[in-house]
Order: C-alpha cells, then sequence, then structure tokens
C-alpha cells in the first residue's frame, strides 16, 4: 500500500487515498466520463480521507443518481467521487489525473463500458 495525495485545481479540497500500487486504471466511455476525461482507480471508504475543502464541495447527479459525483465550487474540478461497488459497499472513485506525482504514461488504461449501463 502506497498513500497517494491528491485534490482539485486550486487546492481547496485535499485527500489521501491508500492504494496497492498504481498501475491500472480505468477509462470509462460513459456519458459524463468521456466529457470530463476521468482516468479511475477504486478505493475503500477507509481507505480514503478528505483533508480539507468539504465546504467547497459540491455534487452533480445524473442517470440514477446513484454517484456523487463531487466537484469543486471554485475551480471545477472533479477530483473523486463517491458510488458503491457491486455488493453496495461505499467505494471512493478516484480522478487519477488529480493525484500527485504520477506518471500517467506509466500506467495501463483499461476501457470500461460505462455507457452501456
Ligand atoms: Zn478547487
Amino acid at each position: 500500500m502506497k498513500t497517494y495525495t491528491g485534490g482539485c485545481h486550486c487546492k481547496s479540497v485535499r485527500y489521501e487515498a491508500d492504494i496497492e500500487e498504481l498501475k491500472d486504471v480505468i477509462s470509462c466511455n460513459c456519458s459524463l466520463c468521456s466529457k470530463r476525461g476521468w482516468l479511475l482507480t477504486f478505493v475503500s471508504t477507509s481507505s480514503f480521507r478528505l483533508l480539507s475543502g468539504k465546504d467547497s464541495l459540491t455534487t452533480y447527479h445524473f442517470n440514477k443518481n446513484l454517484i456523487d459525483h463531487l466537484f469543486c465550487k471554485t475551480c471545477g474540478t472533479a477530483s473523486y467521487g463517491i458510488g458503491k461497488d457491486p455488493a453496495g459497499n461505499e467505494m471512493v472513485a478516484i480522478n487519477v489525473r488529480c493525484l500527485d506525482d504520477v506518471d500517467l504514461s506509466a500506467l495501463t488504461v483499461s476501457e470500461f463500458n460505462g455507457k452501456d449501463i
């Protein structure tokens, strides 16, 4: 496990997350992800700590409203979201592009067919 830090562009929102070696990430083709260009990894809520910016976050919902698509009210950056895994456990979807010091070119990107869900 490695602890990564990340957050939004204006630095209001800052978090840290314990992630098992980050090498595979997900690119989703749903209507929102394709516009936002997220690269995603998922952690349990117990592996995620919001350090600052709770009051800077606002939420966007669409489709079945199952996922809290959080973004910063000031800079608009969507650095993470909260949803549920297939078993119903709360999960944090982290936008890997918003993590500090990650070499994106070293990651393997898997496509996820979110547009058909
Ligand atoms: Zn911000």
